[in-house]
């Protein structure tokens, strides 16, 4: 059933609900059309307060009316809604989403911990839509029956991606280098000491660029009906940590298969659309790469907002002398790279009828598989 025809909100709750990418669910979740934000939970810090007791909130305006009076509870699988997002941190992530899916709750995460596994969709809508089929095997290899864990990307490989889309379609890919200048919100709340980032450049994020040269490989790869196959690409990734608020910078080099002209290459990017299920969901924009012609841009400070911040902005795009074509891009970390992608990713599993209402009580959650 698509989520745009249902009279009545799916009942989301938010796993991590008072961190950096939970406050931002939080607030996109107060006004959207097709979920209703009913549970938040966090860690036993915050627990048993209110929301707007508990968080130190990062939002732009005050806490959202609707969030501010919920109660905070903890890690108990017994929430009251129909599915969960995770935004937890990943020292407690990895068996807390695997006990909510086992429990039959849905879980939508942003984490790292379960994201390269073997069963589970590691998902940009744009990109790889057809690894949802994975989501059958998984239930049927774990045991699960509504349940089941879908993840979006690492911050920086979501806007990475989705710019390697288009060309990999167009000409084929054979190697990616990138340096990334990467927001302190990308670390989360309190993050970076602001006496080791403030008018300094921090060279190391941890296990970053394992993550950057892992996760595209799944992402553009396919799933073969049992089991992911790797797009086999070559990559290595630099990042560093830069004094900006929100928004991850990326210079990447690439070699194509097919020889390009510039003005393919930026033709295929600004062509790069979606179809009419996705176009149809709240959060995605018909175009997912935007270009800029200036010779100046991408910048955090204007451009980190592209498309409602769901875009990846990309300008300079020029020859490389020692790869084919570079090109700078930028996404917005927080949006296109966690809590915008974790909505999107649950608006196409709502409307492929993997969602199903009414699974407040334990009983009714465990009832049937589901699927579409
Ligand atoms: P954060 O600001 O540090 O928030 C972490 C959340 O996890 C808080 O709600 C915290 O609750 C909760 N938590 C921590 N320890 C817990 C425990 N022992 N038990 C229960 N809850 C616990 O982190 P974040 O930046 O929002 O990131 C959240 C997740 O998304 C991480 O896995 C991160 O890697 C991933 N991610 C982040 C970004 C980004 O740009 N920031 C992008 C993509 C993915 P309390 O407030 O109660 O402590």
């Amino acid at each position: 059933m698509a989520g745009k025809n249902r009279e009545k909100k799916f009942r989301a709750g938010v796993l991590g609900a008072t961190g950096v990418v939970g406050q931002r669910l939080v607030q996109l979740l107060a006004e959207h059309p097709w979920f209703e934000l009913t549970e938040v939970a966090a860690s036993e810090r915050s627990e048993g307060k209110t929301y707007a007791e508990a968080v130190r909130w990062h939002g732009e305006g005050p806490v959202p009316p609707a969030a501010a009076g919920l109660i905070v509870k903890g890690l108990d699988p017994s929430l009251d809604c129909d599915f969960v997002f995770s935004a937890l941190d990943s020292s407690v992530a990895g068996p807390t989403e695997e006990e909510f899916a086992r429990a039959g709750y849905p879980v939508v995460s942003n984490s790292r911990n379960h994201r390269m596994e073997a069963d589970v969709p590691l998902l940009i809508p744009e990109v790889n839509a057809s690894h949802l089929d994975a989501i059958a095997v998984q239930q049927k290899k774990r045991g699960y029956s509504s349940g089941f864990m879908v993840t979006n990307p690492n911050c920086s490989t979501a806007g990475l991606v989705l710019v390697l889309k288009p060309l990999a379609e167009a000409f084929g890919l054979e190697k990616i280098f990138v340096v990334t200048m990467q927001a302190v919100s990308g670390a989360g709340y309190p993050g970076v000491a602001s006496l080791d980032i403030l008018g300094n450049v921090v060279p190391f994020i941890s296990g970053e660029e394992e993550k950057m040269e892992t996760e595209p490989q799944k992402l553009l790869g396919k799933w073969d009906g049992a089991r992911f196959v790797k797009a086999g690409l070559g990559i290595s990734a630099h990042c560093n940590r830069v004094a900006v608020q929100d928004g991850h910078l990326e210079c990447v080099s690439l070699s194509l298969k097919k020889i390009a002209s510039l003005e393919e290459v930026r033709e295929a990017l600004r062509e790069f659309t979606v179809d009419e299920e996705l176009a149809s969901l709240p959060s995605a924009v018909k175009n997912p790469v935007a270009v800029l012609e200036e010779e100046d841009r991408p910048q955090p400070k204007r451009d980190v907002y592209a498309g409602k911040g769901m875009a990846a902005a990309v300008g300079r795009v020029r020859e490389c002398p020692l790869l084919d074509v570079k090109l700078t891009l930028l996404s917005h970390n927080l949006l296109r790279g966690a809590a915008g992608a974790a909505l999107l990713n649950a608006e196409l599993l709502a409307s492929r009828g993997y969602f199903k209402s009414g699974l407040g009580s334990r009983e009714a959650r465990v009832e049937e598989p589901v699927g579409g």
